[in-house]
């Protein structure tokens, strides 16, 4: 009786709790789907999903909240496809694992994961770090802190000296002989205990260096750092575990053997050759450009000190190439997920991609539907999260002008709403 009584009151205060909707008047709604900008929508919400668009402003009851957004274009929360939600570029950056604990990293992180969701991120997949994001993944659920939805690789898996390896550029007796365990493998049983480890710790997704990489202590930035037999062992392995796996690669060779292995995206891309786009359509991978990145890194290139020589070198070699390739990339119709590699370059400029990928020749709207549906297609949320549509999770942001007109409308995100709860609104 007393458990009856008790289901009784919970399920009271529940419904007096998702009681009031908000009405959201928009008076332009983008429809990811079909690439249209509709006029005059109202999005109901209730509890933390969209319950109903109906045309023109309805009406709300006298206990639902209305929310003004007739002079702005409404959208779906956008995604992040690649960042590091844990660090930030600085010239401090490779003494920083010297000095800083994984819990100094973690609150470090706590602006940062404020700051992605204010510019209008309500989902980002992390694709590495030091285990600091899966703590952070947690607090943002439990609602310790305030941030976007949080997918992350937890720590990277390389091979022995790969752009991955956590002791590449230490000197020799504090290199030791990373394995599985911290993300290197050599070999197919190494590759199943990293990605079973990923798994215990809390990973979301899988992310390899397929190749090397520039911000990486190491002379190659393009090598290719694993076999096909490793990367196939990696792909087999995720998928016992229901995981994605994600390719950072600048090199032709070693994108197409991550291609032909069967993982999900390939991160930057920057130097395909005239095999790897029908190859990628082939086998329908996504390509997650980061062009920020390139471009940023190859600035913080010129200032001198800020990256050691070698990394400097690389970066200036590789960084203005990815614009070009994903340019080319959109003409032959691989599939693009949007992604920034933020962190990078400073957090919360993420939508400048935007810019660049209009720059490359993407129209906006299509910049757009790359950072929603299809980036929920390449993380499989599509039924919960991606678009604007009934019984969907209410991720939704909104921009002061129509954006398709004027990319730089996505750089002043006026409203912020993540599963149902409103974290911004400077609308009237
Ligand atoms: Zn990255």
């Amino acid at each position: 009786m007393r458990r009856l009584l008790f289901t009784f009151v919970l399920g009271l205060s529940v419904m007096s709790l998702f009681a009031q909707k908000t009405y959201l008047h928009c008076g332009q709604l983008i429809d990811v789907k079909q690439l249209q900008v509709l006029k005059q929508k109202t999005v109901v919400i209730e509890g933390n999903k969209i319950v109903d668009i109906i045309d023109g402003y309805a009406k709300a009851g006298a206990s639902d909240k209305t929310i003004d957004l007739k002079s702005s274009t409404v959208m779906p929360g956008l995604m992040d496809m690649h960042v590091h939600i844990e660090s930030e570029t600085s010239p401090s950056h490779y003494l920083d694992e010297f000095t800083m604990n994984t819990s100094d990293a973690a609150l470090a992180a706590v602006p940062i994961a404020n700051t992605t969701l204010m510019a209008g991120f309500t989902s980002v997949r992390d694709m590495g770090g030091s285990g600091a994001n899966i703590s952070l993944r947690k607090a943002i659920q439990k609602g310790y802190v305030v941030g976007p939805r949080i997918y992350t690789a937890g720590k990277a898996i390389a091979t022995t000296g790969g752009h991955a390896d956590p002791t590449s550029g230490y000197r020799e007796d504090l290199m030791g002989d990373p394995g599985p365990k911290e993300g290197v493998i050599n070999g197919v049983a190494d590759a199943y205990k990293a990605v079973r480890q990923r798994y215990k710790e809390g990973s979301d997704v899988i992310k390899i260096t397929a190749t090397g990489g520039v911000l990486s202590m190491s002379a190659n930035g393009q090598n290719s750092q694993f076999t096909e037999e490793e990367v196939r062992a990696i792909v087999a392995a995720a998928k016992d575990y229901g995981f994605k796996v994600a390719a950072h690669s600048h090199g032709a060779e070693g994108m197409k053997r991550a291609i032909k292995a069967g993982v999900n995206s390939i991160e930057h891309g920057t130097l395909m050759d005239d095999e790897v786009y029908p190859l990628m359509k082939q086998y329908g991978t996504y390509l997650v450009p980061t062009i920020i990145a390139g471009r940023s890194s190859m600035d913080s290139a010129k200032i001198p000190g800020y990256f050691p020589p070698m990394v400097a070198k690389k970066a200036l070699e590789i960084g203005p190439k990815s614009q070009k390739n994903f340019a080319r990339a959109y003409k032959e119709g691989v599939k693009i997920a949007f992604g920034t590699d933020a962190g990078v370059y400073q957090h919360g400029k993420n939508w400048l991609e935007f810019k660049y990928m209009e720059e490359a020749g993407m129209p906006v709207i299509e910049a757009i539907q790359s950072a929603t549906w299809s980036a929920a297609d390449l993380m499989g949320t599509q039924a919960i999260l991606g678009s604007i549509e009934k019984n969907k999770l209410a991720d939704i942001i909104a921009v002061p002008g129509d954006p398709t007109k004027n990319v730089d409308f996505m750089g002043q995100v006026n409203f912020v709403m993540k599963d149902g709860v409103i974290y911004k609104s400077v609308v009237k």
